[in-house]
């Protein structure tokens, strides 16, 4: 009789994008990942989403420590938050992985809170009950790790962000043959995998396919200036586009932070090859002819600020774009990015650039394995029950399906959504609902919040404008002193406004003065007469709904 473990969901299981999950003992939990999601425009001014992580925070004290799958900052975006708010453990993932998020932890000086483990490939380690043996896996950043997890209740595989190239850039292949023998011995329990790419069929395209495609685009394009943007950790993308730029005889040099940070790191732990005499300082771009330069940016997703979508704008402080330069896009715009990428190139050809896109030439392939993959992982691991992870929810009902498919059988293959809780127990797999509520929390700077609430206030501002009603009262005298007065901001043109704003100027003073007739008036039943002649007024008038605030001030 071994006693529970438990899986407890805090993020990526329903959205793509805060990946965390604590595996528990009753005296150990130990924190699967713990990423973030990027905000869009339905969360104005928030910077990023993250985890249910009060979960972690109300069980502080049990934190053994982190595993980090991988690199990409939906795994580790948000853990430098939680040591900055007060958590303290050690971290294990590959090389790469640790590089990445020391970058992270820096930035906001939690590196003290915080011990980074290396691990390697086909390393075992014990951490407090639970025995990791790490293995190899493909996917679009280089030290992925799955996690082989040995606990009281049995094997738990987890498969990080995975797909199965053939021929990976690095030789380094995901490690089935181990995955096959853990079946066979002692079996696998639980499998836990990711499911981004459950409802496309086939196989995705080797990393090192995408090479080939490349060298072609720099041949074709001789003589001009090439500028390629790809995700700033996407090494393998990074040293084939070395690779052809050296082949077309061109020297090197990255834009933007995180590319030139990432590229030192790969290059310092040798994930990168970049020979010293083929790679230059940005600064020094005046020095070579267009035709013998390439640069490799940060901006392919379009992104505010971005070095690509800034010189794009014009206002690069390194690159001037003009009709000599080819810009290579090799990369995919991720859901809710398409916007923004089609206006950066639109800017682009503006500028008299060509752009080559992945939608043109075949220079982008996704990181995750499509059904062919999912399939041989589901087939090699056997696994005796499946959770799918990683995904919408669409994405989560397309992977159970598949593993039915496989043999499965329906109650073995457990669909759990954010804050759910799998259950190992000795006679059997389940979920717990809902044990946590798996809210999105909104980081704004280094604070939590804001709350729905506030964000609804931001998209009334940011769509309608504010209007503001400033009236002064005498309050002992129970007089108004003098006629109220309005502002707004973003609600509609000066002159179109100001007609309006003498009615409401009217009309509010109209309303105080017969609410302090009123025995019973007092501050707050003058600021709901105020807000209510306003409203009525501008929405009838303008025909727009902007936040109306009445300001009440006593002589
Ligand atoms: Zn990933
Ligand atoms: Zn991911």
């Amino acid at each position: 009789m071994a006693n529970e473990v438990t899986i407890t969901f805090l993020g990526g299981l329903g959205d793509i994008g805060r990946n965390c999950a604590a595996i528990e003992t009753d005296d150990a939990l130990l924190i699967l990942d713990c990423g973030q999601l990027f905000s869009g425009e339905e969360e104005p001014g928030v910077d990023s989403i993250l985890p249910d992580v009060d979960y972690l925070f109300e069980r502080k004290d049990k934190i053994i420590g982190c595993l980090v799958t991988h690199g990409h900052e939906d795994h580790i975006g948000a853990i430098a938050h939680v040591l900055d708010r007060g958590l303290e453990f050690p971290i294990y993932g590959s090389a790469f992985t640790l590089g990445l998020v020391r970058y992270r932890c820096d930035e906001r000086d939690v590196m003290g809170r915080t011990e980074l483990i290396e691990v390697a490939d086909n390393e075992t380690v014990q951490i407090g009950p639970f025995s990791v043996e790490f293995l190899a896996v493909t996917h679009s950043v280089p030290g992925g790790l799955i996690s082989a997890i040995t606990t009281p209740q049995g094997l738990v595989l987890h498969s990080s962000d995975f797909k199965l190239d053939p021929h990976p850039v690095d030789g380094r292949r995901t490690n089935l043959p181990r995955i096959g023998a853990l079946a066979e011995d002692p079996g696998i329990r639980l499998l836990l995998a990711d499911s981004t790419n459950s409802d496309v069929p086939g196989t995705t395209a080797s990393e090192s396919s995408m090479g080939a495609n490349l060298a072609e685009v720099f041949r074709a394009n001789q003589g001009r200036r090439v500028i390629t943007a790809c995700f700033a950790s996407h090494m393998h993308r990074v040293q084939q586009i070395v690779d052809a730029a050296l082949e077309d005889g061109r020297k090197i040099a990255t834009l933007g932070l995180s590319m030139r940070k990432n590229v030192a790191l790969a290059r310092s732990l040798s994930v990168l090859k970049i020979p010293d005499a083929a790679f230059f300082d940005i600064e020094e771009i005046s020095d070579f002819e267009p035709g013998e330069l390439c640069i490799i940016s940060t901006g392919s997703q379009g992104e505010n600020r971005s070095s690509l979508a800034t010189a794009a704008a014009g206002s690069s402080r390194w690159i001037n774009i003009t009709d000599s330069d080819t810009i290579i896009l090799s990369s995919h715009p991720i859901p809710g990015n398409e916007a923004r990428v089609s206006n950066m190139m639109n800017d682009l050809i503006r500028r008299g650039a060509e752009v080559v896109h992945s939608g043109l030439v075949e220079i982008h392939t996704s990181g995750h394995g499509k059904r062919d993959e999912l399939t041989t992982l589901h087939t090699v691991s056997r696994p005796e029950w499946f959770v799918p992870v990683h995904g919408e929810y669409r994405h989560l009902i397309a992977h159970a399906g598949l593993a039915q498919s496989l043999g499965l059988s329906q109650d073995h293959t457990l669909l759990a959504q954010d804050g759910d809780q799998v259950v190992l127990a000795d006679n059997g797999v389940s979920i717990r609902h809902g044990v946590t509520s798996g809210a999105h929390q909104m980081l704004n700077g280094r604070f939590l919040g804001p709350d729905r609430g506030v964000i609804g206030e931001r998209r009334i501002i940011g769509e309608q404008g504010i209007v503001t009603v400033t009236a002064i009262v005498d309050f002992d005298k129970a007089v108004q002193v003098c006629d109220p007065w309005v502002e707004s901001r973003g609600w509609l043109d000066g002159d179109d406004g100001s007609e309006i704003e003498e009615e409401i100027v009217k009309l509010v003073a109209e309303a105080i003065e017969s609410e302090l007739q009123n025995p019973e008036w007092d501050r707050v039943t003058l600021t709901r007469k105020a807000r209510r002649a306003a409203g009525t007024c501008v929405n009838a008038r303008s025909q727009r709904r902007p936040m109306i605030m009445p300001v009440i001030i006593d002589t």
